[in-house]
């Protein structure tokens, strides 16, 4: 149970990290980790309370707090103070199949939910999360466990990013034989092309397709399920599909010139800027340069925040980022008790850069676009914007001209694109998100799965990593007429 008394003892303790002006700099991720003494201090943190919210994942007050694939924190916590690294790592591989993702990414419902956190700070476990794994790696404790049996089932998982990859792990550990077919040039989903390289170095997504790989799943990329490769011989050749395919249809403005040259989408903007760097460090120039231009980002949310971080190493003359909610309050509300996921104000990475660049955050609050004003040749000089109220309705009088040469817009998605779903005859709720039964898997259409985004909607990599699990429990217990995953 960590060190009695370890929270009075020691302070929480953050990875170092670098200032938003050494960071701007360059496109890797800024922050070391803790040597292990210093870790195991932070693991000495957590007290195992007798009801460890944290790996709850509950739905509280319509949020969820707690980890929702429910790891056994207090139990490597421990693990991590006793410096019994191997047995932690082993202990965090049994509920989370890439540590090594969530370690980087994920918003850390857990530690919303830390005891230690109603009277002060919260116990690290992101970052012991992520000490764990990369220490393993490091130390190479983490080798490939080829199955010893195969089952002579053959599954087929379209869709390679988080949610598909983890389906893919769990039935091939299981013993059958999993191929995963990806569109794009490079396995991962928006693990690779969505979440900027400086949140997660694409090296670190290579290593685990590598792993996956040496365990014997096999990856075909460049392959358009539904366009290349038809549904009817994806199910001819394979005994059960799962369809992990992402939400990447996005919520377009409905503004007058939408058409006007220099309006992307978020994700089309941070793909196109990850694969240019990956294939040429930005010499190839198949990416759009934000340099000089004055940049306004519709969305106020985490992918909007990615672009603002972007736009700022890439040396934007400005950016502003347009929110139509009002700004969330610093600290809990009165209402919002723990151990409830907190509604407050968060200041991201990039929106800490472009203060530290620009002198002010850029989120400017309860503010939409109502136009957008170009050129004669079509192309964008400024954006019409409008308050608005606590009614949600503009404000008369409150309109304002921003100039503006770039304009990205990050304001959610509506679902999954229709074609997938179109060619396997498969149904879709209102939400445009595959349908299935409440807390199952399988769609209408015998023997296709669905998880991820796909089936649950936009949501986070720890959702896609639970989803890819449950839905390969349902695949196996399908194929073998029980499950022992
Ligand atoms: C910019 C951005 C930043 C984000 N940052 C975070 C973060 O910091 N933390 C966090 O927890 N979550 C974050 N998210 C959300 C998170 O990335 C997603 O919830 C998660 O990746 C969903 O996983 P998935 O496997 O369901 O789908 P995806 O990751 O979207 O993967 C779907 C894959 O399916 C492939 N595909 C689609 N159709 C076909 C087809 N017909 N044939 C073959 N392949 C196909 C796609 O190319 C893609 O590779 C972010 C999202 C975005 C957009
Ligand atoms: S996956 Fe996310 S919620 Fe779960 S323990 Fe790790 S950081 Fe916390």
């Amino acid at each position: 149970m960590g060190q009695t008394g370890g929270f009075l003892k020691y302070d929480r303790e953050p990875n170092p990290g670098q200032t938003p002006e050494e960071r701007i700099q360059h496109w890797n991720e800024f922050h070391d980790r803790l040597p292990d003494a210093e870790r195991r201090c932070q693991g000495a943190r957590c007290m195992e309370c007798g009801v460890p919210y944290c790996q709850s994942g509950m739905v509280l007050n319509g949020m969820v707090s707690g980890c929702p694939l429910h790891n056994l924190i207090p139990e490597w916590n421990d693990l991590v103070y006793t410096g019994n690294f191997d047995l932690a790592m082993r202990r965090l591989h049994k509920t989370n199949n890439f540590p090594e993702f969530t370690g980087r990414v994920c918003p850390a419902l857990c530690e919303a939910a830390c005891t230690c956190g109603l009277n002060g700070q919260p116990v690290t476990i992101r970052e012991n999360e992520l000490g764990i794994i990369e220490d393993a790696f490091r130390d190479g404790l983490v080798q490939p466990r080829v199955p010893g049996h195969r089952t002579g089932k053959r599954v087929a998982v379209v869709g390679s990013g988080p949610a598909g990859l983890a389906c893919a792990d769990q039935l091939n550990q299981r013993g059958h034989s999993v191929t995963v077919f990806e569109r794009d040039d490079r396995p991962g989903g928006l693990l690779m092309y969505g979440i900027p390289n400086m949140k997660l170095e694409k090296q670190i997504v290579d290593r685990r397709i590598q792993l996956m790989t040496a365990e014997g799943v096999t990856f075909v990329t460049n392959t358009n399920v539904g366009k290349d490769k038809k549904a009817a011989e994806l199910l001819r050749e394979f005994d059960a599909v799962v369809l992990c395919c992402g939400a990447k249809h996005p919520r377009d403005l409905q503004v007058a010139n939408r058409d006007a040259h220099g309006v992307y989408f978020a994700v089309d903007f941070l793909s196109a800027n990850t694969k240019s760097l990956l294939d040429s460090n930005f010499a190839d120039h198949k990416y759009v340069d934000p340099k000089g231009k004055r940049v306004v980002i519709v969305g106020g949310g985490d992918t909007g925040n990615d672009c603002v971080g972007t736009c700022i190493r890439h040396g934007c003359k400005s950016v502003v980022q347009l929110e139509m909610m009002p700004k969330a309050p610093e600290t809990r509300a009165e209402n919002n008790p723990w151990p409830e996921w907190p509604r407050v104000c968060k200041t991201d990475y990039g929106q800490e850069e472009a203060i530290s660049v620009f002198g002010a955050d850029p989120r400017m609050y309860q503010t939409t676009v109502t136009e957008l004003v170009t050129d004669k040749n079509k192309k964008l000089t400024a954006v019409k914007i409008v308050s608005l109220g606590a009614d949600r309705k503009p404000v008369p009088g409150s309109e304002q001209t921003l100039d503006c040469d770039l304009l990205i817009i990050a304001a959610g998605f509506l679902g999954c694109q229709a074609y997938v779903p179109d060619a396997f005859g498969v149904a879709q709720t209102p939400r445009t998100v595959v349908q299935t039964e409440a807390g199952h898997y399988a769609t209408n259409v015998p023997r296709v799965f669905t998880a991820g985004d796909m089936h649950r909607g936009q949501s986070l990599v720890v959702w896609a990593i639970a989803e890819g699990r449950g839905a390969a429990r349902e695949v196996d217990a399908f194929l073998m007429g029980y499950t022992n995953l």
